[in-house]
């Protein structure tokens, strides 16, 4: 990691017209070009009142220009804050001039690129700057803050270092292996391996959760035409419990919206019937009805009958891993017919009525807990699947140095903790390809 010898600009913020836009500059460059615009050359951290003119001595705009000497600044290098007024046209020509005063225009994310390369944060701090920005629900944007925070990097560190102490036990244990001392039988490694694989599996649960709170969940209704599956989303985006945050949008055949359940976003689609037609534009329907399936996180199953063989002709579209409620509706036409739940051991089937509301109490109950929600979002940090997918990897290896370690494997079982090690190191950036790199900070927006 080099430091840059180029300095960057970008428009931080393009707030309306009548509030404040900020130009950011980071780079070697950037007290040269604070020292052409004030006049002189700025006190750090302080807010300089200041008249920004372009070249020929023309007013660009009158603001603050704030100064953040390197390394106690955003990036790690000197940056210098320019705050003007936040129309775009003027905050354009002010960018003009700082570049021809010797910055270049910045990409997406190069701001937070560059603390990363200079170690102000970690790449999931990194990303957790991007989902704060992002977030939609405070819930969220808590989550993106205890990530920021460091929250969610303490504890990958902390399982770092336990991995590592372990690991050299084993280490030495090869070393010393003529010396007969019995390591590898040592009842508190294997306690320790446990307590690992615990924590492990812990911090795993955590970062679903983050996913979850991030991504927000992807429920889709099922069931044959006139079952209720559209008044069914229709109720539950009516519902006083969930705030509807968006109409993503009509296709023909794929019916979606957005609606938020104690901060967590539920993007509920309402999918074609899913028969057998010859009927060329019904086809496309029930394919992607099948597209949306295949990335649902949840499926609402509407069989047109209690019958069992309804129930299960349903169910035979569903791909085998979807969690599944089944959902009897339209109770209010049989007399007597209360709303209730019952569980068996993956399906929990419900009883309501879309058209008059009574059950959907418990089948919004039924979605938050889905989420997790109820397993209480304080603590929970921010994350990504990538995230998740590195821990899952680091699962699969501890296992196996587990497994070789009862085998009496003692070298293959370190190598295994080694690569757990390893892919826990990818969650901080500890160790990181450079195209995942370009990745993640491509995907931020300019000037963060
Ligand atoms: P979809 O084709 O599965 O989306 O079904 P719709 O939501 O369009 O509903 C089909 C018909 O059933 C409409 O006339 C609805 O008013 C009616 N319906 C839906 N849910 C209920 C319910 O809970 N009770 C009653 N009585 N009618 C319902």
């Amino acid at each position: 990691m080099s430091a840059a010898t180029d300095t960057i600009a970008a428009i931080a913020t393009a707030s309306a017209p009548a509030g404040v836009g900020v130009l950011r500059i980071s780079g070697p460059r950037a007290p040269a070009i604070a020292q052409a615009l004030l006049g002189r050359a700025p006190r750090a951290r302080h807010a300089h009142y200041a008249t920004f003119r372009d070249a020929a001595g023309e007013i660009i705009d009158r603001g603050l220009l704030l100064a953040f000497p390197q390394p106690r600044s955003y990036t790690g290098e000197d940056v210098v804050e320019l705050h003007a007024h936040g129309n775009p046209m003027l905050l354009q020509a002010l960018l003009a001039r700082v570049i021809e005063l010797g910055a270049r225009a910045a990409q997406p994310g190069e701001f937070t690129q560059r603390a990363f390369l200079n170690g102000k944060l970690d790449l999931a701090q990194a990303e957790a700057v991007a989902d704060l920005i992002a977030s939609t629900s405070r819930a969220a944007a808590r989550a993106a803050q205890r990530s920021l925070d460091g929250e969610f990097s303490r504890r990958s560190h902390a399982l770092t270092a336990e991995l590592v102490r372990v690991r050299s036990w084993i280490e030495a244990s090869i070393d010393f292996s003529d010396e007969d001392i019995d390591f590898l039988d040592n009842a508190a490694l294997r306690a320790d391996l446990d307590a690992l694989r615990a924590a492990l599996a812990d911090l795993l649960a955590a970062t679903r959760r983050g996913v979850r709170l991030r991504d927000g969940l992807h429920v889709v209704i099922v069931g044959q035409p006139n079952v209720g599956k559209s008044s069914l989303l229709n109720a539950l985006a009516a519902s006083e419990r969930a705030i509807v945050t968006a109409i993503a949008g009509t296709t023909r055949d794929v019916l979606r919206e957005t609606i938020d359940l104690d901060g967590i976003a539920f993007t509920l689609a309402d999918t074609a019937g899913l028969r057998d037609t010859d009927d060329e534009v019904e086809r496309e329907g029930v394919r992607r009805a099948h597209a949306e399936l295949a990335r649902a996180d949840l499926a609402l199953v509407l069989p047109a009958s209690e019958a069992p063989a309804d129930v299960a002709a349903l169910l035979t579209t569903l791909p085998p891993d979807t969690a599944r409620i089944i959902i009897h509706n339209k109770i209010d036409l049989v007399p007597g017919l209360a709303p209730r739940r019952e569980r068996s051991a993956d399906t929990s089937h419900l009883w309501l009525s879309a058209r008059t509301g009574q059950g959907l109490d418990l089948l919004v109950a039924e979605l938050r807990s889905h989420a997790g929600a109820g397993e209480g979002s304080a603590g929970t940090f921010s994350a990504r699947t990538r995230h998740v997918a590195a821990l899952e990897r680091a699962q699969t290896a501890l296992q196996d140095a587990l497994a070789a370690l009862h085998a009496g494997q003692a070298e293959l079982a370190a190598e295994e903790l080694r690569q757990a090690q390893h892919a826990i190191g990818e969650i901080t950036g500890e160790f990181t390809a450079d195209d995942l790199l370009g990745a993640i900070f491509s995907s931020f927006c300019i000037g963060k």
